[in-house]
């Protein structure tokens, strides 16, 4: 494979009985690169590479798509621990590779400590993490939860094994309130206002809103 070429690059190599021939891509550790260069045909040799694995996930998923979240947690874990490790593997005594560099600098980022707990996979560790950041957070999303559930306690819908994840979903929804959608546009905080005329956070709707409360 030859970047930037002309058409005698493109011609075999011959020495004796070896012939080394051209070719349009390479696959480095499970990434593949393109002799064109160009970034969207390296896209799509990998998509197409990747097509089995995509095939087997989304059927996997259609066929397990009531599991209870607990069990499908687990089942993300322990996808993601036998990933990184065979990343690891591929990888191991090579100084000079990204993604190595990347594991040797995480330390003491949220995503570092978020792989370490996936390496070890220690349910345990994880939820210490995960305390440790909302209880510290500035968020407003953050803050206004520990006041509602300060020990951070899961709702048996998140640990219920007889809970199916549609069920789940029907109750666990994402919002849009004027808290958390004035934060991406930067209004001040006294400006993100519900139609009541108060500032709309999640104890304004849940205790307060008189829009709500008819
Ligand atoms: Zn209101």
């Amino acid at each position: 494979m030859v970047i930037n070429k002309t058409d005698v690059d493109h011609q075999p190599i011959i020495d004796g009985s070896l012939e080394i021939n051209n070719c349009d891509t390479y696959n480095y550790l499970g990434s593949i690169f393109s002799q064109s260069s160009k970034f969207n045909t390296s896209i799509k040799a990998q998509c197409h590479a990747e097509l089995t694995h995509a095939v087997k996930f989304k059927s996997s998923i259609r066929k397990n798509s009531d599991l209870p979240f607990a069990v499908e947690m687990k089942m993300i874990k322990t996808t993601q621990k036998k990933c990184l490790k065979k990343l690891a593997q591929e990888r191991e005594g090579m100084v000079n590779d990204s993604f190595m560099h990347a594991l040797s600098r995480y330390d003491g980022t949220p995503c570092g400590q978020y792989v370490t707990t996936i390496g070890t996979y220690n349910p345990g560790e994880e939820k210490r993490i995960l305390h440790n950041r909302i209880h510290r957070s500035e968020r407003t999303k953050y803050r206004t939860y520990v006041k509602i559930n300060p020990d951070l306690t899961l709702h048996a819908m998140n640990t219920d094994r007889a809970v199916k994840e549609h069920e789940r979903i029907a109750v666990v929804k994402s919002h849009n309130l004027a808290m958390k959608k004035g934060r991406w546009t930067r209004r001040p905080r006294e400006e993100r206002l519900c139609q009541c005329g108060e500032i709309q956070d999640e104890i304004h709707i849940i205790s307060r809103c008189t829009m709500t409360r008819k």
